[in-house]
C-alpha cells in the first residue's frame, strides 16, 4: 500500500482538510498515476456537502485528473511510464450489462464506481463494499487499464482536466442531437460545464446564445465565441427569445423554473438538462404544446470521452481555468457557490505534495 497524501471532507458540514489515504500497487491490469491536476467541479461541493444523500465519508473529492503514468502492471498494454493519462468521473463498472458493453459504463445497470463518493469492485467486478474509492484530490491513483483516458499532445495538461467531467458531459449531448452549421443552440448558466458547452456547440458550426443570470459574463461569453448574450434576470428575456432554439443546454446548479426556459425552444426543440439541482416542477403544456423534448444527460463513456479529449486536441479547445493551491480549496467552493469562476478552477497537485 502507498501512503498518499490527500484532501478530504470529514463530514457534510466540514471543511477540508489535509488526510492520508492508502493506494494499492498496480495489479497487473492496473496503472499506477501521478496526479498533476485536478478540476474542481460543482458535483465535487454537491457530494462532499451530501445533497445528494448518501455520501460516503472521509470523501476525497477530484473527478477532472490529469497525471502522468508512474507504474503499470504486467499485462498491461498501449499505456507507459511516463505518459500524460486522465480519469474522469468513474474508474469501473460490471463490464457485461448492456450499457457497459455499448460503451455507456457510466449507465450500468449495476453502478458506475465514481472515481470518489463510491466503492471498488471484487473479483466478479460486483461493489466492493468494504473499499471507498478516492478521488483526485490527491497525490497519486491506481486505476484499471480500461478506464484511464490519453491525454492527446498538445493539449496544455492543466487546462485539460476540466474536460475530464465538463468536458464530456456537455460534448456527449451536442453529439447526441446532431448539433452542427444551422442549429440554434442555448448555454443556460456560464459556469464550468456551461463555459465548455460554448466552445465545444461554437466548434460544431452552431450558432450559440449564452443565458446568464446577470449581465456581469456579457463580455467573456462573447469572448469565448458565443454569438448572442441574453441576461435571465431580464423578463423581457424570455418575449425576445421565445421559440427560438433547437437545443437547449442547461448546466444551472441551483434550482429554477425550467417551464421558462423551455418556452424559448422551438417546435420540436430539447432541452437537455445536465445540472443537478432540488427538484423542481414541469408543467406538461411547456412540453405538450410544441411536442418539445425534455431529457438528460450523465457525463459519457469512456470511448466517447477519448473522442472528446481527440476532438479538443484537433480545435485547440481547453477549459478557462485559475489555477489554485490545495489549501485555497474551501474558498474556491465558496466562489463556485457565488457563480464566480472563470471558468473552471483547477488543483495544482504539486501544492499537495510541498504540503506533505
Ligand atoms: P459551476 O461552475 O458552479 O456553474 C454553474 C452555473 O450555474 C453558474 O456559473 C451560474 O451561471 C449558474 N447558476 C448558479 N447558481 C444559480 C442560480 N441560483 N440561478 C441561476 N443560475 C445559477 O458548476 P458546474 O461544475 O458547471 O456544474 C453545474 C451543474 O452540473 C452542477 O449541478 C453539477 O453537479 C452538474 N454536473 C452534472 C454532470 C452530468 O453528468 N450531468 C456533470 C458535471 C456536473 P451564470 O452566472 O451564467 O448564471
Ligand atoms: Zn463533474
Ligand atoms: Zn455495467
Amino acid at each position: 500500500m502507498l501512503k498518499t497524501p490527500a484532501y478530504a471532507a470529514a463530514s457534510a458540514t466540514s471543511p477540508l482538510a489535509p488526510h492520508t489515504i492508502e493506494r494499492r500497487e498496480p495489479g497487473p491490469r492496473e496503472v499506477l498515476i501521478e496526479i498533476l491536476y485536478c478540476g474542481v467541479c460543482h458535483s465535487d461541493i454537491h457530494q462532499a456537502r451530501d445533497e445528494w444523500g448518501g455520501s460516503i465519508f472521509p470523501m476525497v473529492p477530484g473527478h477532472e485528473i490529469v497525471g502522468r503514468v508512474a507504474r503499470v502492471g504486467a499485462q498491461v498494454t498501449g499505456l507507459q511510464p511516463g505518459q500524460h493519462v486522465g480519469v474522469g468521473c468513474f474508474v469501473d463498472s460490471c463490464r457485461t450489462c448492456p450499457q457497459c458493453t455499448a460503451g455507456e459504463e457510466q449507465h450500468c445497470d449495476f453502478g458506475m464506481s465514481g472515481t470518489y463518493n463510491s466503492y471498488e469492485r471484487d473479483a466478479n467486478h460486483r461493489f466492493d463494499r468494504s473499499r471507498p474509492t478516492y478521488g483526485g484530490y490527491s497525490t497519486h491513483i491506481t486505476v484499471d487499464q480500461d478506464y484511464v483516458l490519453r491525454i492527446p499532445d498538445g493539449l496544455p495538461l492543466d487546462r485539460a482536466a476540466p474536460l475530464l467531467c465538463a468536458g464530456i458531459t456537455t460534448y456527449s449531448p451536442l453529439k447526441r442531437f446532431g448539433v452542427t452549421a444551422g442549429h440554434r443552440v442555448a448555454v443556460v448558466g456560464l459556469g464550468g460545464l456551461g463555459h465548455m458547452a460554448v466552445k465545444l456547440a461554437v466548434a460544431m458550426g452552431a450558432e450559440v446564445t449564452v443565458l446568464s443570470s446577470s449581465e456581469s459574463k456579457r463580455g467573456d461569453a462573447l469572448a469565448l465565441g458565443a454569438h448572442h448574450f441574453a441576461a435571465t434576470r431580464d423578463p423581457a428575456t424570455f418575449e425576445t427569445l421565445a421559440k427560438s432554439f433547437d437545443l437547449i443546454v442547461d448546466t444551472v446548479s441551483a434550482a429554477h423554473d425550467y417551464n421558462a426556459y423551455l418556452s424559448l425552444l422551438k417546435f420540436n426543440g430539447a432541452m437537455v438538462l445536465l445540472g443537478i439541482p432540488e427538484p423542481s416542477a414541469v408543467a406538461a403544456g411547456a412540453l405538450v404544446m410544441q411536442r418539445r423534448t425534455l431529457t438528460g444527460s450523465l457525463i459519457g463513456g469512456i470511448r466517447e470521452t477519448q473522442e472528446m479529449l481527440d476532438f479538443c486536441a484537433a480545435h485547440g479547445i481547453a477549459s478557462d481555468i485559475e489555477l489554485i493551491g490545495i489549501d485555497q480549496i474551501n474558498e474556491a467552493y465558496e466562489r463556485m457557490l457565488r457563480a464566480d469562476v472563470r471558468y473552471r478552477f483547477v488543483i495544482d497537485i504539486a501544492s499537495l505534495r510541498d504540503a506533505a
